[in-house]
């Protein structure tokens, strides 16, 4: 070891483990020769580097043959220490020779560097890692003012850069995590196991600890309903942010350099303090809590380590999932009403693939979830009934819901079923239709008792119609004889007689059309014929029927209508016996022909009871009778306006409807004209 008295090496005092190791070199075998008789400059800047304690090196003559102190030390690891002593720098730092080389040639031409955090992949503990320094490279002047050496005066700031590049990313993942919260629930579930996932790579160190509480601070206000918490080792608060912090116990103090037992009360710190153990022993985890208040909070628990491994410190994120318990509570009930559901519901994409099946569809049909899931909802469309999915699709796509529309679905053996379907549109968050919902209902039991009892009304009604006509003809011969013979009292009991007895026959003869429709034979026998000729007809069968009222036709003379007269004639004496009957008050009843483009409208108004706006878009419906307390003495059987849209339905009319309650009613509709008009 050199002799520090007697050599004049007073320079190379001190400096701990690498004075050490400096004076024990013989120097003399070295490319600076004898220490002793180095020049006075590069003594002096050795002295310097050994008593400061920030990073320094010293690179001197041509060669940059290297001295460095000991918080230079660890800056060359494993690998590059300790033959970087001594040793010129072009080999030391050969990996970066390039990058530095000429710039240690500008100082050695008397330029002074500097640079923040600036990056090179240096190889010092046997792989080549990207290290950050803080640097300033100086000129080494002799009194003559020439250049021999480069002193480089460094702090390492890789930890720093690495933490904030680590604390920015998780930053963009929490804020990215942030964005999908607000969008689903169901979403942010995912996007917080990746959020785990991915802080779990996290390290860091003690110096950028604090630095890091600005970036938490950051974190904490970009995710809604959270609540972040850092510990050190002895489970001291390095940070604690979030809007969370009242909801959780955390009033708004500052945490930061706290025990917990110094800003709660132990009871807490007891509770907790094995959650804090298990993060800082390195265990990476999860955990469910619930608030007092109710809410559901999921605590992430992630251990922060250092570059050697260990734990430095634990990162708790609390976020609130009371929204995503809800939601998932929500959907299990969902679930299982869909599973327990007597009809079957099935959801399929707008190209009609099916997606979803419960059981009562495989009931129903005799798939399996398995067997018919992936192929389309043309499996189960009857051959002569194909093109009514695309119509239902369209009809979606205009934002419609199909509400309890009847047809015939095909079971797995082939089976037809007679099926009522409600079909709703499935959308996303943004409102746009992604698939289809279906509920069918299987009303094959229900079509055949309604088939048995039409059958049936159909047969009562035919078989009363018979006798009925014999009984009409015979009240028409006598009333002819009463009224010859001039019998008062026969001839009025007689007409009543008739008139009733005409009542019947209409009524008998809805009956038969009804059953008629529903078994879909409706023949229309269209002709030419004049409304005007059969509305004087009907009215004065109706007649009869009333003193009160006063039936008037209104330009109907010259109207010729091409359509099936017995069946206007059933829509024209429906009308009138509605109006008779609806306006017990009497007035005056009208009916008008008005004719426009090829059409004739046809209407029929009275001064009666009026409909309430919620009984006009019902009354078409078969048996619909509207409930008003001023009519219950009125009798009807709900099909007389069933059987008028029906009928006018089969000549491509419509009934409509204009009325007022207390006012009256004015039902309408058009013929086409006769051509030869
Ligand atoms: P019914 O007269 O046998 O009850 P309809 O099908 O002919 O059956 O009529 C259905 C319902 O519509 C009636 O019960 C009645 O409430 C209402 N309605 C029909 N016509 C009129 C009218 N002109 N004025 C007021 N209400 C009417």
């Amino acid at each position: 070891m050199a002799e520090i008295g007697n050599k004049g090496l007073h320079f190379l005092a001190g400096g701990g483990e690498m004075g050490e190791l400096i004076r024990s070199i013989d120097w003399s075998e070295t490319p600076l020769g004898d220490a002793e008789k180095w020049p006075p400059s590069l003594k002096q800047t050795v002295s310097m580097m050994l008593t400061t304690t920030f990073p320094v090196l010293v690179c001197w003559g041509a060669n940059y043959i290297q001295l460095y102190n000991d918080a230079f030390r660890p800056i060359n690891g494993i690998s590059k220490h300790p033959q970087a002593l001594g040793g010129p720098a072009k080999e030391t730092y050969a990996e970066i020779w390039e990058t530095i080389g000429p710039m240690f040639q500008n100082v050695m031409n008397g330029e002074a560097l500097g640079f923040p955090d600036f990056m090179v992949p240096m190889d010092r503990n046997g792989f080549v890692e990207n290290c950050y320094f803080n640097f300033s490279y100086s000129p080494i002047r002799d009194e003559s003012g020439k250049v021999n050496g480069v002193l480089v005066i460094c702090v390492e700031t890789t930890d720093k850069i690495h933490a904030i590049e680590q604390f920015q990313t998780l930053s963009e993942e929490l804020a990215a995590a942030n964005e999908e919260y607000a969008v689903t629930n169901e979403e942010l579930a995912a996007v917080n196991e990746e959020l785990a996932a991915s802080i779990d790579e996290l390290t860091i160190t003690q110096n950028n600890l604090q630095r890091s509480e600005k970036l938490f601070k950051s974190i904490a206000l970009n995710i809604p309903k959270s609540l972040i918490i850092m510990i050190d080792r002895n489970h001291r608060f390095i940070a604690v942010e979030g809007d969370l912090m009242e909801k959780l116990g955390y009033d708004s103090r500052d945490y930061t350099g706290k025990h917990p037992t110094e800003v709660a009360p132990p009871e807490r710190y007891e509770a907790t303090k094995h959650l804090y153990d298990r993060v800082l022993s390195g265990e990476k985890f999860s955990a469910e809590r619930q608030a007092a208040t109710g809410e559901n909070f999921m605590v992430h628990f992630v251990p922060l380590k250092n570059y050697k491994d260990e734990v430095e410190a634990g990162l708790m994120i609390a976020l609130d999932i009371t929204d995503i318990k809800q939601a998932e509570e929500r959907s299990a009930k969902l679930a299982a009403i869909v599973e327990t559901s007597d009809d079957a519901i099935i959801s399929k994409t707008m190209d009609s693939v099916i997606t979803s099946w419960n059981a009562s569809a495989e009931r129903m049909f005799g798939f399996k979830a398995e067997e018919i899931i992936g192929k389309t909802i043309y499996e189960l469309i009857p051959p002569d009934r194909q093109d009514e999915e695309p119509e239902i699709i369209s009809r979606l796509k205009s934002g419609e819901r199909v509400q309890h529309f009847e047809t015939k679905r095909m079971t797995k053996d082939k089976r037809l079923l007679d099926v009522s379907v409600t079909i709703s549109p499935i959308k996303d968050k943004h409102g746009e239709i992604i698939g289809v919902s279906k509920i069918v209902r299987d009303i094959t039991e229900r079509k055949l008792e309604e088939q048995r009892k039409n059958d049936f009304v159909a047969m009562v009604s035919h078989e009363l119609k018979t006798p009925l006509t014999t009984i009409n003809s015979y009240v028409q011969l006598l009333l002819a004889k009463a009224k010859d013979d001039n019998e008062a009292f026969r001839i009025n009991a007689l007409t009543r007689t008739h008139v009733q007895a005409k009542k019947m026959t209409s009524m008998i003869e809805d009956f038969l059309s009804v059953a008629r429709l529903e078994e879909g034979k409706v023949p229309l026998y269209n002709a030419p014929f004049n409304f005007h000729k059969l509305a004087e007809e009907t009215t004065a069968d109706l007649q009869f029927l009333t003193s009160k009222h006063n039936i008037q036709l209104i330009d109907c003379k010259d109207v010729e209508v091409n359509a099936d007269r017995d069946k206007i004639g059933q829509v024209l004496n429906n009308l009138l016996s509605n109006a008779i009957k609806y306006s017990p008050d009497g007035g005056t009843i009208t009916v008008s022909c008005e004719k426009k483009g090829g059409k004739a409208t046809i209407s029929v108004t009275d001064q009666g009871v009026g409909i309430r706006p919620e009984d006009q878009v019902r009354l078409f419906e078969r048996f619909y009778r509207a409930n008003n307390e001023k009519l219950q003495m009125v009798s009807g059987f709900g099909i007389g306006l069933y059987l008028v849209s029906e009928i006018l339905r089969f000549h491509n009319s419509k009934i409509e409807l204009k009325s007022e309650e207390n006012v009256g009613s004015t039902f309408y509709f058009t013929l086409d004209i006769h051509d030869g008009q």
